[in-house]
């Protein structure tokens, strides 16, 4: 029966199969305690080698213990790897000494070079940051380049060319005309009696007065052609493609559209009229350096000749004119 009894533990302890009680053994309850017991460890041991310890622990004895507070490392260990995944690189472990050396090593090399990481992100966004500003307040600079240049080429009341963007600029027209033998006109343009109009309606009705003139003339004119402000109620013009007949065609044109379009002030609709100087480029001479000022005295002349004889008219400039009179 001893023989039995231990013949059947070594099988409990060996073999795949959980050996069956034979009926004499299961009247004995101190056999079928061990069995039993037995077999809790089977099962516990198989939970543990497939990697299962969630499974209690419930009977007693020096196995059961050992197992139990080996289950607790494992479940603790689990905690502290899931914790690390967490991102928690404070968690030490202390499971069997060089495993623990191991992966503690790998832990805070992790650790280091996830800190490195994000410091190389953070210089990095720096220097993203540092750049965009620059861009940011090189744009800045063009924007305010171009609103300066823009100031410094026109008038602040009428929003045409200054005096000194029309030369320029027509100084280019006038080269390009030289190469390409192009007829073009100069004009010289005067308000007639403005003094009289500032001092029957005040200068804020004069100045209105100054920039509905540029509005009228500005707005008829050619798409190649264009006007500045010589300075008070003196403007020039520019004709582009335009011999002495086409030009003073156009420019009757523009003194009529401008005697016709009075300006609207508080009092009602007051008259405006202006007397014209043209004078046709000679494009022998247009690329010749200076030539820009004497095309201005021409035309200033010829409108001190439209004034002379009467005012609201276009006078063409002609050699016979004296142009000594008027030093610019
Ligand atoms: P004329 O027909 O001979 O040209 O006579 P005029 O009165 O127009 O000529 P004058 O040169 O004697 O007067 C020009 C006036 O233009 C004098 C000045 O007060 C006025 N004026 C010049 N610039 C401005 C301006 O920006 N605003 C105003 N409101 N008046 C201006
Ligand atoms: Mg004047
Ligand atoms: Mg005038």
């Amino acid at each position: 029966m001893a023989e039995e009894y231990l013949k059947h533990i070594l099988k409990l302890l060996r073999d795949n199969e959980v050996p069956e009680l034979s009926g004499e053994y299961e009247k004995e309850p101190s056999i079928v305690k061990i069995h039993e017991e037995l077999k809790v460890i089977r099962e516990i041991l198989q939970a543990f080698s497939s990697g299962n310890f969630s499974s209690p622990i419930t009977i007693q004895g020096i196995i059961p213990n050992h197992l139990k507070s080996l289950q607790t490392s494992f479940r603790n260990l689990i905690w502290q790897v899931q914790m690390i995944e967490k991102g928690d690189f404070t968690q030490e472990v202390h499971f069997t000494d060089e495993f623990s050396k191991a992966f503690n090593n790998i832990v805070r090399r992790l650790e280091l070079s996830l800190s490195k990481l994000k410091e190389k992100e953070d210089s990095l966004a720096d220097i993203n940051n540092k750049l965009r500003k620059e861009v940011e307040s090189k744009e800045n600079l063009k924007e305010s380049n171009t609103y300066f240049k823009f100031l410094a080429s026109h008038d602040s009341l009428t929003g045409i060319l200054n005096r000194r963007a029309f030369i320029e600029t027509v100084e280019i027209e006038l080269a390009t005309a030289a190469y390409l033998c192009v007829p073009c006109c100069l004009a010289m343009m005067d308000i007639d009696h403005f003094k009289k109009f500032n001092d029957t309606h005040g200068h804020v009705a004069g100045d209105e007065a100054l920039r509905h003139t540029v509005k009228v003339i500005s707005s008829r004119l050619r798409k190649n052609d264009f006007m500045g402000r010589y300075g008070g109620e003196e403007f020039v013009l520019f004709f582009y493609y335009a011999n002495k007949e086409t030009g003073l065609k156009i420019l009757d044109r523009l003194r009529v559209n401008l005697s016709e379009s009075p300006v609207y002030l508080e009092k009602g609709l007051i008259e405006i009229h202006a007397s014209f100087g043209l004078v046709e480029v000679d494009v022998e001479r247009a690329a010749e350096k200076g030539y820009i000022q004497k095309l201005i005295r021409d035309a200033d002349t010829a409108l001190y000749s439209a004034k002379l004889s009467g005012r609201n008219k276009v006078v063409v400039f002609s050699q016979e004119m004296d142009s000594g009179y008027y030093e610019i």
